[in-house]
């Protein structure tokens, strides 16, 4: 019986929780323990909560609450008693004697209880469930046979190893959707009668079509054991599958079997046994999600969290089950849901969900939902299973295309020569309408400076704000671009194979195949990146990607290379440049390797889904690239612009009119560089390069055109800049080409100025300082904690002053 039956002053004992893992954990650290004493104090009818007593103190808990907790209550002790001895209570004399005794029975029960484990078996027709059944259960007690609805279930009693056995032979399904009477049959005996264990039985020489059910038994979030069945079979044909991958990646034991012959069946009930007894996640069974994919996920935890907002359903139910059916249009859970306070709201967030899922995916979201589970499936074999012979007939588009670009000598290279192409042509492509805008931005921002009468006002919103948002907008083609490309990658299904084949290598510096592409993204912008990181599942391995990721130069740095790279490498400034490129790659993994020490691990499963390829709709590109880009303007042009203004104003005020090099020196930025300067002066670096460090932190591609106003001074390298004298933004952003007049004229007055061990170091310091203040907040947002933000810029600043003194020395040893 379940505690909420006990009637008021009623004693009974505990003899397990049901439900969800989440609520079953909760009730155990309330106090109710198997084995403990439980008191009904006031449990009137309509009354709810309930009151109760336990370990000494009082609490109250829902009806429904109450009705998943399993007792043995007083009365049906009694009953018990009665029926064995056949007579009263009253064969006791003393009162003290009957209630011990009575105690006592109670007790007995309660542990019986306690140690019967329900288990359902399910599984695809023809998998072997009855074969098992009757393996297990036939050699020892009786089988009985019981009509359900209009299908049947078998139920089998045995005993093993001192608990008692009730194995439910449910009827064979290939999946848990409201389609058939079997379906619905084996949903509604997993949600009412709620086994202790399900037992999945799994045929494995058909284990693909499978493990279809599975994915639908772990939205359920159910404790599973897996029965991988015909086991025989597999091993005749001579296929390899590692069983302990499989398990840990689904988070469920798997157990092999031969049904026919019973081989295996004694460990599986061992493994039943032991996963039983665990309340909590153990060694070989974690909690874990089939990820549909960014889209779907954002669909799905919107309607979980309307349908979290009704107390009562969650602890019987997965809300992310229900969320998952309601947006497969399950008419069952949608009865289910219609109960609920919020009804009407949950139904319009479900059909907004699904259009706007058909609009992307030009799939509803109930095939996409099939997709997604096919995509993990796919993926999780491909890591664990190895096929004897390759299935050479009946081959897919997707499996000749794998074939190809999973090989394994031609992937990496595939792989490399497509990142090559993708960067080449966003590159190429992009400098011509970088050029535009940059013209454009300077024609706009003469128009103005014509317009207005001359002031401070004019140089503001001349120099400040058009120059200051003109430095982000030239780069936005080149962000544009590349994430065309990328979404491209991603959409086809080619990022899925290029995160697969990195994924071994990424795990042993603690992170996931899918960091990577996150990573590359770094390249064009860390900002993107940062955000794209929440296709990550596990906590610990999107840390470390967040924390390396401003080690990949992103294209605003670009800029400072070349010229550096131009003036004092002429001969080898391609090479300067890669190698800067591979400093930062080789920085990101040490680091990553650092982290992932002092990270707590959090085992989440790390499988890579596979998803078919896709020709992608172009709704999809669109919009998957404008959001990138639409992201990059908000987060960049806000901070910029409020960065520019103030960096120009520290470089405008006080006014002097000696001249624009006396006005910089003087300036509020340029005594901050003189204060800063004995920092640096270890790396080489003077108050000049110092100030371009300072608007760098606002954003890199400032640096450049600080550099420019800086050294306009410079004999050599007269009118760099207007007449206005501020420093900073008044400068286009460097063409990359690097051979204009104006950069020789920079490149010849670096020359003159800094030494070359001191430019080195420069170099290095910008690659690794302290990413940009963009960057910081998409940090702080994406971990959720400032001190997340503050310890990794610490991080990466005091790590560049170390490396760039490093390369300062070892640059002036070698000279
Ligand atoms: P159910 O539909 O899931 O209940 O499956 P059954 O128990 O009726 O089994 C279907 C067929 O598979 C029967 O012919 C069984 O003899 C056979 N079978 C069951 N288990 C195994 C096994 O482990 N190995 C092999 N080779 N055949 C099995
Ligand atoms: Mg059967």
């Amino acid at each position: 019986m379940y505690l909420s039956e006990l009637k008021t002053g009623e004693n009974g004992i505990i003899v397990k929780v049901v439900g969800q893992r989440s609520f079953r954990k909760r009730l155990i650290e309330m106090g109710f323990i198997p084995g403990k004493r439980v008191t009904a104090i006031l449990n009137a009818p309509l009354k709810d909560p309930i009151e109760y007593e336990i370990l000494g103190y009082r609490l109250s808990l829902r009806r429904s609450e109450a009705s998943l907790i399993e007792v043995v209550g007083e009365e049906e002790a009694k009953q018990n008693m009665l029926m064995e001895v056949g007579e009263a209570t009253g064969a006791y004399d003393d009162e003290g004697d009957e209630i011990a005794a009575l105690n006592l029975r109670m007790a007995e029960l309660a542990d019986k209880s306690r140690r019967t484990i329900r288990c359902a078996l399910v599984g695809n027709p023809n998998c072997g469930k009855t074969s098992l059944f009757n393996m297990a259960s036939g050699a020892h007690e009786h089988v009985g046979n019981y009509s359900g609805v209009t299908v049947d279930a078998k139920e089998g009693h045995f005993s093993y190893k001192g608990y008692d056995f009730i194995f439910v032979d449910l009827p064979g399904t290939y999946s848990l959707s409201a389609y058939s009477p079997e379906e619905l049959y084996v949903r509604k005996n997993l949600v009412e009668h709620t086994p202790d264990i399900v037992i999945n039985v799994v045929d494995a020489s058909n284990i693909e079509r499978n493990l279809y059910l599975t994915t639908q038994l772990i939205d359920m979030n159910l404790r599973m054991v897996m029965a991988l069945n015909m086991f025989d079979e597999l091993r005749s044909r001579g296929d390899k599958i590692d069983l302990k991958q499989l398990g840990y990646l689904l988070g469920m034991p798997v157990c092999p079997t031969v049904s026919r012959d019973g081989e295996g069946i004694s460990e599986m009930l061992d493994t039943v046994i032991r996963r039983y007894e665990h309340f909590g996640n153990d060694e070989f069974a974690r909690h874990i999600h089939i990820p549909h994919g960014t889209e779907l996920e954002l669909s799905i935890s919107r309607i979980r969290s309307l349908i979290r907002k009704n107390p009562d359903i969650i602890n019987r139910y997965s809300t992310r089950y229900l969320a998952i059916k309601a947006l497969e249009g399950d008419k069952d859970i949608d009865r289910v849901l219609r109960g609920l306070s919020n009804y009407g709201e949950i139904a319009q967030a479900v059909s907004q969900e699904d259009e706007r899922i058909t609009g992307l995916l030009k799939n509803n979201a109930e095939s996409s939902i099939v997709d997604a589970k096919y995509a993990f499936i796919q993926g999780a074999l491909k890591e664990v299973y190895v096929p004897h012979i390759d299935k050479a007939p009946r081959r897919t588009v997707t499996d000749r295309i794998d074939a190809v670009v999973t090989n394994k000598w031609m992937a990496f290279p595939i792989f490399i020569l497509l990142l090559y192409l993708v960067f080449h042509t966003t590159f190429a492509v992009g400098q011509y309408p970088m050029d535009w805008i940059d013209a454009l931005v300077s024609k706009f921002g003469e128009l103005v400076g014509n317009i207005m009468q001359p002031g401070w006002i004019r140089d503001v919103v001349v120099d400040g704000v058009i120059a200051g948002v003109g430095s982000v907008l030239v780069f936005l083609p080149n962000i544009l671009i590349l994430y065309f490309f990328l979404s491209l990658m991603e959409d086809s299904g080619y990022m899925a194979r290029a995160a697969f084949i990195v994924d071994r290598l990424m795990h042993k510096l603690g992170l996931h195949g899918k960091s990577f592409i996150p990573m590359v993204m770094g390249f064009g912008c860390n900002v993107p990146a940062i955000m794209a990181t929440r296709a990550i599942e596990s906590p610990k391995s999107r840390l470390i990607t967040i924390a390396i990721l401003p080690f990949m130069s992103c294209a605003g740095r670009l800029p400072i290379f070349v010229l550096l790279a131009g003036a004092f490498f002429p001969k080898h400034a391609g090479l300067a440049l890669l190698g800067i490129y591979l400093l930062g790659i080789l920085l990101a993994i040490l680091s990553a390797l650092i982290l992932k020490r002092f990270i707590k691990d959090d085992n989440l499963p790390f499988v890579m889904e596979l998803p078919p390829y896709r020709v992608p709709t172009s709704k999809a590109i669109w919009r998957h690239t404008w959001e990138k880009g639409k992201q990059y303007l908000q987060k960049m042009a806000t901070t910029i612009l409020i960065g520019s203004v103030i960096i120009w104003g520290l470089g405008y005020f006080p006014r002097s009119d000696k001249g624009q090099a006396y006005q910089q020196e003087h300036s509020y930025i340029g005594q901050v560089g003189k204060a800063i300067e004995p920092a640096f002066e270890p790396l080489g670096f003077s108050w000049k390069e110092d100030i371009g460090l300072i608007t760098g932190v606002v954003a890199k591609e400032l640096v450049v055109s600080s550099l420019g106003v800086m050294y306009a001074g410079d004999e050599a390298a007269a009118d760099v800049s207007l007449e206005t004298g501020a420093p900073a933004v008044s400068e286009a952003p460097v063409d990359s080409s690097g051979a204009d007049g104006d950069e020789t004229a920079l490149q010849a007055a670096l020359l003159r100025n800094i030494s070359l061990p001191a430019a080195v170091a420069f170099m290095i310091f910008v690659l690794l300082y302290f990413p940009c203040i963009a960057t910081f907040v998409a940090i702080k947002n994406e971990t959720g904690k400032w001190s997340w933000a503050i310890a990794i810029c610490a991080y990466t600043i005091i790590l560049a002053w170390v490396v760039a003194f490093i390369g300062f020395h070892l640059t002036s040893l070698l000279m």
